[in-house]
């Protein structure tokens, strides 16, 4: 009888950790690009730097998250208060990495559109199968997401030029045709696959996707939310992406009364980007059954 990992909390909570782990590492960097693009610092060269004295952050304090929580928030040199922006950033991003990991490595694809049909493996379809396209989603849904995260963190500092939106969309791009099975689903409302070939068939629903994006997020009041939207809708589809920016423009609307016009600290943007993953196969099956109430008269 074969290995099965499946319900074994030990696994999941590994992948779950390690995945957090991940995107705190990669919202670490995303603190330092934030920081420090808009000001014209090259995010590759030069140690981080107390803003207050000057003095290079040790690694041990870089850590993501711990660094800040062991220094209590304060330079170990001069004592100046650290942002808690920095490790909220982090801790987002992770727990953005391990809710991606959930739904899909977890949750063995079934919020894929192509790998949603087989019956319910969870981890072992990682673990004992060797699938592989479940790591390939993640990687290619958290990178979309975290991309999102720093656009909307860059927010009114610096607007995506148009050169940039291309390069960050084309990887994403390259991603879907190459492993069709973690694209977007088909052009219909019901999502089904055309044309037949499935890299052709990623390929129109990623340009679909787009272009969708780029149409909606124009009409969007956040600077970098076309760039967003666009991205978005290349990875998970249009279907999705509609309901996104229907659902981001409401609570922006609620916000903005809440606060009486002044924008909130919190983007809602990224959020309602990952629960779209997390939920992607309900939303989904909810436009299918409204098409075909519909089409069916
Ligand atoms: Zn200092």
């Amino acid at each position: 009888m074969a290995p099965s990992f499946a319900g074994f909390p030990g696994a999941e909570l590994a992948i779950l950790a390690m995945a957090f782990a991940w995107g705190a590492t990669l919202g670490s960097f995303i603190n330092v690009v934030v920081y420090r693009v808009p000001r014209g610092i090259s995010v590759v060269t030069g140690a981080s730097r107390c803003p207050a004295c000057g003095t290079p952050i040790l690694p041990r304090d870089n850590l993501p998250v711990l660094g800040w929580v062991l220094l209590r928030g304060r330079c170990r040199v001069c004592g100046a208060a650290i942002s808690p922006r920095y490790p909220l950033v982090e801790a987002a991003c992770g727990g953005i990495a391990a809710a991606v990991a959930a739904a899909e490595v977890v949750g063995g694809g079934r919020t894929l559109p192509w790998l949603a049909a087989t019956a319910w493996q969870g981890v072992d379809r990682l673990l004992v199968h060797g699938d592989f396209r479940l790591v390939a989603s993640w990687v290619l849904h958290t990178g979309v997401l975290l991309l999102i995260v720093t656009w909307s963190l860059l927010g009114r500092s610096l607007r995506a030029s148009p050169r940039a939106v291309l390069l960050a969309i084309l990887p994403v791009v390259a991603a879907v045709a190459a492993v069709p099975d973690i694209g977007p689903p088909g052009l219909s409302p019901d999502g089904v696959r055309w044309p037949h070939e499935p890299r052709m068939a990623a390929l129109v629903s990623a340009a679909a996707g787009i272009a969708l994006g780029w149409l909606l997020g124009g009409l969007m009041s956040g600077p970098n939310d076309r760039a967003s939207l666009a991205a978005f809708g290349a990875a998970i589809g249009w279907q999705t992406l509609t309901v996104v920016t229907v659902v981001t423009i409401v609570i922006r609307c609620i916000a903005r009364c809440v606060w009486k016009g002044r924008s909130p600290a919190i983007d809602p943007l990224p959020w309602v980007a990952t629960a779209a993953i997390v939920a992607a196969g309900a939303i989904r099956h909810a436009i299918t059954l409204s098409w075909s109430a519909l089409a069916g008269g």
